[in-house]
């Protein structure tokens, strides 16, 4: 049953990945050319198979501290969104740079919540994909900072990139979010805490049980944690779609997770 439902994967045609600031950040704050160029030639491979990509990346924040010098955030929102302006540009310039080696071309979508709340910009929205993909181009996603103070207000855990993940998800009516993280899957208990942690193979579905599991549910970097991970599993499962968490310090992982291997755990109803 599982190795049937893990084969299925390999029929997906549309796929959201997201990644984290950790996975294209060093932890001293620095910039990992290294991991960028991998994810390029990456997700260029597949695109190469025929398959569709739409990233959605964070690190904008953690580029623009690193181009300004900055060693951590700065108090302010406004000069928080002043950071996640700077950096936004430096991200997609490295990203066009890496996928235009690849013979690929990328385009920016910056969206905001409300953006699924009005049909017109609903509709403004899901054409912009569809014309990116038609065309062959992977649209990067990212939450427009400069007008979504949510996103950097860390007292709220509202319009994270995982969240925003699921809904580009249902955007596109992507088949598969994968979603990268700097762990290995969900487990039945924080791994980073409890050696004896097992992780889950195959969820299907977010119970209460489940979201219980997800401790220390803010991340290091701020926003996200593992439950808004397991909000984003829940708007797939109920679009009837399927995700895959992993870990995104080795990108070939996606490769093996899209040939239908036991990577991460998979998210599916079936
Ligand atoms: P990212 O920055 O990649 O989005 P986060 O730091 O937000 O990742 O979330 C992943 C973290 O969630 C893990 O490193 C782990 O410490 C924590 N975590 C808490 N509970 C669990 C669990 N049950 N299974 C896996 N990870 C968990």
């Amino acid at each position: 049953m599982t190795n049937e439902t893990r084969k299925k994967t390999r029929e997906s045609k549309r796929i959201v990945i997201k990644v984290g600031t950790s996975t294209i950040m060093y932890p001293n704050g620095a910039i990992n050319l290294q991991q960028m160029e991998k994810l390029s030639f990456v997700l260029s491979d597949l695109l190469n198979q025929g398959k569709e990509i739409i990233l959605v990346s964070s690190g904008a924040i953690g580029v623009g501290l690193s181009r300004m010098n900055l060693t951590k955030r700065p108090a302010t929102i406004p000069e928080q969104q002043a950071i996640a302006s700077i950096g936004q540009t430096e991200l997609m310039s490295l990203y066009s740079k890496f996928f235009y080696h690849y013979g690929h071309q990328i385009g920016q979508v910056l969206l905001t919540k409300d953006v699924t709340d009005f049909p017109v910009s609903r509709r403004n929205t899901v054409n912009t994909f569809e014309q990116l993909l038609v065309k062959n181009v992977i649209p990067i996603v990212n939450e427009n900072d400069t007008v979504s103070v949510e996103e950097l207000d860390h007292l709220t855990r509202f319009g994270d990139n995982d969240t925003l993940s699921a809904i580009v998800l249902e955007l596109t009516e992507a088949d598969l979010l994968i979603m990268l993280s700097d762990i290995d899957g969900f487990y039945d208990k924080n791994p980073m805490k409890h050696d004896d942690a097992k992780r889950f193979d195959v969820v299907s579905e977010v119970t209460e049980d489940i979201l219980a599991l997800a401790q220390d549910a803010t991340s290091k970097f701020g926003t996200g944690g593992m439950i808004t991970k397991l909000n984003a599993a829940q708007i797939v499962l109920e679009a009837d779609k399927r995700m895959v968490l992993a870990n995104g310090s080795d990108l070939t992982i996606l490769f093996r997770i899209l040939n239908g291997e036991a990577e991460g755990t998979l998210f599916s109803k079936e």
